[in-house]
């Protein structure tokens, strides 16, 4: 290992901790940011330190606000609250408002049920969610998490939750590839599949 000096290899270990980033990789990301105007470097810091002093959960439906209290989703007085659409992250909040096609609420999980990897329903904010239902006397409850197998795992265990509570559940139109993330949807893709969401028995 290349011995460099105490700061970069700090720096090192914080570049490394993101998706697919590797040491080497990150290690590219450092020089580069060494070349940037003095600026350009402090800029770069000051939004990382904001993010940590705007990084709220909003109390309702667990999205990122970026003010204490509700996000910017539920204090709209337009949207539609007997309508609930549960997805895995508050990135996949982001991906559908993109759509414009969606009136509803969200409700962010925090993730699927995973159990190899120690994640279980009591990890994830499903009771939250049934409270919700009840609270919100919600008419349909859209499961919009990804297609893949803990994915579909997640909606079995979630459509015998919701069973007892008589709300309709629906799912997105399979228009979206198996295995691929909702994120990564392109927005008619995704209008598509919120149109064509189809009841779940
Ligand atoms: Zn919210």
């Amino acid at each position: 290992m290349l011995n460099y000096p105490d700061t970069i290899n700090k720096l090192i270990e914080s570049f490394s901790r993101l998706p697919g980033v590797g040491r080497k990789t990150a290690e590219r990301f450092i020089f580069h940011v060494l070349k940037w105007p003095k600026d350009e470097v402090e800029k770069f810091s000051s939004n990382i330190k904001q993010l940590l002093a705007h990084n709220f959960l909003c109390p309702n439906c667990f999205n990122f606000s970026e003010h204490e209290g509700l996000c910017s989703v539920c204090s709209s007085p337009n949207r539609d609250t007997a309508t609930l659409c549960v997805v895995e992250e508050f990135h996949d909040v982001q991906v559908l408002e993109a759509t414009g096609a969606y009136h509803g609420l969200y409700h962010v999980l925090g993730g699927r049920i995973d159990p190899p990897e120690g994640i279980t329903p009591d990890k994830l904010r499903v009771r939250e969610l049934l409270e919700r239902v009840k609270k919100n006397n919600a008419h349909e409850i859209i499961l919009a998490l990804n297609p893949d197998i803990q994915g579909e795992g997640t909606v079995i265990y979630l459509k015998n939750i919701l069973r007892p509570l008589n709300v309709k559940v629906t799912l997105l139109a399979r228009g979206l590839p198996m295995g691929g993330d909702i994120e990564y949807a392109d927005e008619v893709t995704l209008t598509n599949a919120l149109r064509g969401r189809q009841e779940i028995k």
